[in-house]
């Protein structure tokens, strides 16, 4: 008899424990994934004085974890710098639009186990050719679970649209009765300037990007669906030469480190505040970790969940 009982003792224990061990829970339930395209590190993050971020340097940085070796690993131009952010691995794709990633996205993995509206994934991007984020060529896959995209001019996924429209369009699904649990949004200013090699104009959208990014926080504290149940990602597709290799920060595209050397601050009510991590981290990772926040899989992911963003973890 008292064999039996504690048996039974053990064998309620040992349920509890299995499952506190498997279903952490996070209060996260909508994420958003901020890529401001192209900026250097060495005139964001790299840069002490954070004098053309000077939000996210320094006040946004004080409730988030910021990630100061964050690596794009592969191709550092869009399309494949947001590709990996996606689908959670490098592949090469062209920059240019006219291939679909090899491996389902994050978009379609969270539709499939959520068999949501597609309205619930959405893309939205100033460059046209980030549509491509939305599907897969992976037969499997292919045509189902598309996330909704509003990318390039006027949402026609061509062409490049300008920042402004693309904020706007943001703030308007946010402000809706069903906001997407999942977002992407890439604002391409910074890259364009850079291309044109227009310094002064390359720097003044960097400091745009940072009060977009201020104000996009703020509204998501403001908004009463979103507020406290929002994780936000603030990252980079790539980032640009170093003074020195080929054409300086007018392009990028190769592995120096001033392409690879990116940042990534996330903001949250389950993440730390004000910490800094220096072991590397990359992109490939954003999608694992907010597949495990919010409790789906995405298994062709080659990345890793990021448990340095939460309490007690190193
Ligand atoms: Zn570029
Ligand atoms: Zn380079």
């Amino acid at each position: 008899m008292k064999l039996t009982n504690n048996f039974l003792v053990l064998t309620v224990l040992l349920i509890l424990v299995g499952k506190t061990s498997l279903s952490q829970d996070f209060k996260s339930k909508y994420s958003i994934i901020l890529v401001i395209d192209g900026p250097r590190y060495s005139e964001t993050f790299g840069d002490t004085s954070c004098k053309y971020i000077p939000k996210m340097g320094k006040e946004l940085i004080k409730e988030g974890v910021y990630f100061e070796n964050f690596k794009n690993n592969g191709p550092t131009f869009t399309v494949p710098g947001h590709t990996a952010i996606a689908t959670g691995d490098y592949q090469r794709i062209s920059n240019s639009g006219i291939s679909l990633p090899k491996k389902p996205s994050i978009f379609q993995y969270y539709l499939k186990a959520t068999n949501g509206p597609k309205t619930d994934a959405f893309i939205i991007a100033s460059k046209g050719k980030l549509d491509v984020l939305a599907n897969t060529k992976n037969k499997k896959w292919r045509n189902q679970y598309v996330a909704s995209t509003f990318c390039g001019i006027n949402g026609s996924g061509t062409g490049y649209g300008g920042d402004v429209t693309t904020y706007s369009k943001v703030m308007e699904v946010l402000a809706g009765n069903n906001p997407p649990h999942l977002m992407l949004i890439n604002l391409l200013a910074v890259d364009v300037y850079g291309h044109a090699n227009m310094w002064n104009k390359y720097l003044e959208s960097i400091k745009v990007c940072d009060n977009y990014t201020d104000s996009l926080w703020r509204t998501i504290q403001s908004n009463p669906i979103l507020k406290d149940q929002t994780t936000l990602f603030i990252t980079n597709d790539h980032g640009r030469h170093l003074d020195g290799k080929k054409t300086g920060f007018i392009s990028h595209g190769d592995n120096c480190e001033g392409c690879r050397h990116i940042s990534l601050l996330v903001l949250g009510p389950d993440v730390e505040k004000g910490k800094r991590i220096k072991e590397e981290a990359e992109l490939i990772d954003i999608g694992k970790t907010i597949s495990k926040m919010m409790n789906f899989e995405m298994p062709t992911s080659k990345g890793r969940f990021l448990n340095e963003l939460f309490q007690n973890r190193k």
